[in-house]
């Protein structure tokens, strides 16, 4: 058979040879030995997941520890995922989770010397090395239809054995020149096939920097390499592109794995040098008492705009994905509080391979942590733009009273053991919420053993004595003489020995007046709100209170 006739009836518009990709326009890259190239690959599916950051910060640490390059390329070639934006939001969605990308597509256009970086633009780059494998008899062009091969698949079943297109099963494998011309005359459309080498029998030895070493099965599919439209298969097109960008590790999720031994055969066909896998643990989840898979259908919190929409703070996200990305990294931060995550080494051999846990109410713990050493006025500029992106309506009233909400943010974040009230955005606003009579509300209930009329009267009493330059002491005890005056004991141990003798103790009375100004039964201190909130405020808070019927 003269291939490079097939190959020209093929490919007619491809002049270009491999060399030239090879050599001249891609050659290799000038980086230093230990210099890593990763590169984050989505798809635009309108989705960006949880998933796609972990392995992103796997990239973007193996990259950029070792001077390396971080590459963004686009998956798009699947016109049917293809959604509208979804570039703009996976470019932007990951810029919120401050990753830095060193090439590839970007929002002002694509950067870099590797490219095209978006793949719907580099269809001559697949066809020319497509062009290539058919030169050197490893593919084919086969114009089997969907019906014959569905007849094909009837008969490997009935004649028990593996179904796929392989050895005698591979219907156009052994096509003549003269067939392939006709064919093309009636232009009958077909896809374009790897001819493997491969047989049932034997494995092959691999590497991977997650996993360890590997015993795979070698591919015997004559897998597709082009479609009937000209535009590679994954497999295809990530061996091109993987090896054109001169990427060295290739980090993905373990739903590839079983896939790799496809990739590992063309890779040897082409005669390439193999990156280095590191094929990522599926994040899970405990549901029930059950571990499971993060689902997209059951989690929102699988997808990235959860977390935007309740304006987690990047550096929060980023220091819990961490931890479950390298076992070592809690112990490293319990011996360097203040070191930035940029310092701490990643390594590939502390990743787990059997299922990272993924844990919100830990999230949470951690973002408590992070929150506490960024500072309120880098709280307060994210609070104002999740609240410009999300909830437009309170960005004015947090613009105006500005000074307020640093006040509020700041509260008990000095002492010895400082207290870790701010979570996330959302949190945070709906934390200092009472302040804005907008939003105030009441949401717990007084003591049990105070009725309405009770706490009326504490309040009045509240109301008279009510001086706003007292200082804490001065109000405190003002406090404690309405309680004793009232029948409460003025401290709890009191109650406690005599309960008989007391109708509550001047804690129940803290409560009512703290339930009247804040709206709950537990809150920083109150006087320190209060001087925040002003004396106006907090008259009216209590006046309106004791007018309620
Ligand atoms: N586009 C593929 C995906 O989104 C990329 C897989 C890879 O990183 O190679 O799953």
């Amino acid at each position: 058979m003269d291939y490079k006739k097939l190959a020209d009836m093929l490919f007619p518009a491809i002049t270009k040879s491999i060399d030239y990709f090879e050599e001249t326009l891609f050659p290799k890259r000038d980086l230093s030995e230990e210099a890593k190239v990763t590169r984050l690959a989505p798809s635009p599916t309108g989705f960006i997941h949880l998933g796609n950051l972990y392995g992103a910060f796997v990239d973007e640490r193996l990259a950029h520890q070792s001077k390396g390059v971080f590459i963004l390329r686009i998956e798009d070639t699947d016109e049917k995922r293809k959604v509208e934006g979804a570039v703009k939001t996976i470019i932007s969605s990951l810029a919120y989770f401050d990753l830095k990308f060193d090439e590839g597509a970007s929002i002002g256009g694509e950067v870099g010397n590797y490219g095209p970086y978006f793949q719907s633009n580099r269809g001559e780059i697949y066809q020319t090395i497509a062009k290539h494998l058919v030169e050197i008899g490893r593919a084919y062009p086969c114009f089997c239809t969907e019906e014959e091969l569905g007849e094909i698949r009837k008969q490997q079943a009935a004649a028990n054995v593996n179904t796929g297109y392989y050895g005698k099963w591979a219907r156009d494998r052994g096509l003549s020149l003269e067939d392939v011309q006709i064919n093309l005359e009636n232009n009958k459309s077909f896809v374009l096939r790897l001819k493997s080498m491969g047989d049932q029998e034997t494995t092959f030895e691999i590497n991977d920097a997650i996993r360890g070493h590997l015993s795979l099965p070698v591919n015997y599919q004559d897998v597709v390499i082009l479609k009937a439209n000209g535009i590679p298969t994954y497999h295809f097109a990530h061996v091109v592109d993987d090896h054109l960008m001169r990427v060295t590790h290739v980090v993905r999720g373990e739903e590839w794995l079983s896939t790799l031994p496809i990739h590992f055969e063309l890779f040897k066909t082409l005669g390439w040098e193999l990156p280095v896998y590191c094929h990522t643990a599926h994040l899970m989840k405990i549901d029930n008492g059950v571990k499971r898979k993060l689902s997209k259908r059951k989690d929102p919190e699988l997808g990235l705009e959860y977390y935007m929409k309740l304006g987690y703070h990047p550096a929060a996200v980023r220091e819990y994905l961490l931890t479950i990305i390298n076992s070592n990294f809690e112990e490293w931060r319990n011996e360097k509080p203040e070191s930035s995550t940029n310092d701490f080494l990643f390594t590939l051999n502390k990743m787990s391979n059997s299922g990272a846990l993924f844990d919100l109410n830990k999230l949470n713990d951690i973002s408590k942590n992070v929150l506490l050493k960024i500072s309120v006025e880098e709280i307060y500029d994210l609070l104002l733009q999740w609240a410009n992106a999300y909830r437009e309506e309170i960005a004015n009233p947090l613009i105006r009273y500005k000074d307020a909400v640093l006040k509020l943010l700041s509260i008990g974040r000095d002492s010895i053991k400082p207290r870790k009230d701010l979570i996330y955005c959302e949190q945070i606003f709906g934390f200092i919420s009472y302040f804005f009579d907008d939003y105030f509300k009441v949401v717990d209930k007084y003591p049990e053993n105070i009725e309405d009329t009770e706490a009326k009267k504490l309040l009045k009493a509240y109301l008279e004595t009510y001086d706003h330059s007292d200082d804490q002491s001065q109000w405190f005890d003002k406090i404690r003489a309405i309680a004793t005056e009232n029948g409460y004991a003025a401290k709890p141990k009191d109650y406690k020995k005599n309960p008989g003798m007391y109708k509550g103790d001047v804690g129940d009375v803290s409560t009512v007046i703290r339930i009247a100004i804040i709206g709950r039964s537990s809150s920083p201190d109150v006087w320190e709100l209060q001087q925040i909130m002003g004396e106006e405020k907090v008259r009216k808070r209590i006046q309106n209170l004791i007018s309620v019927n």
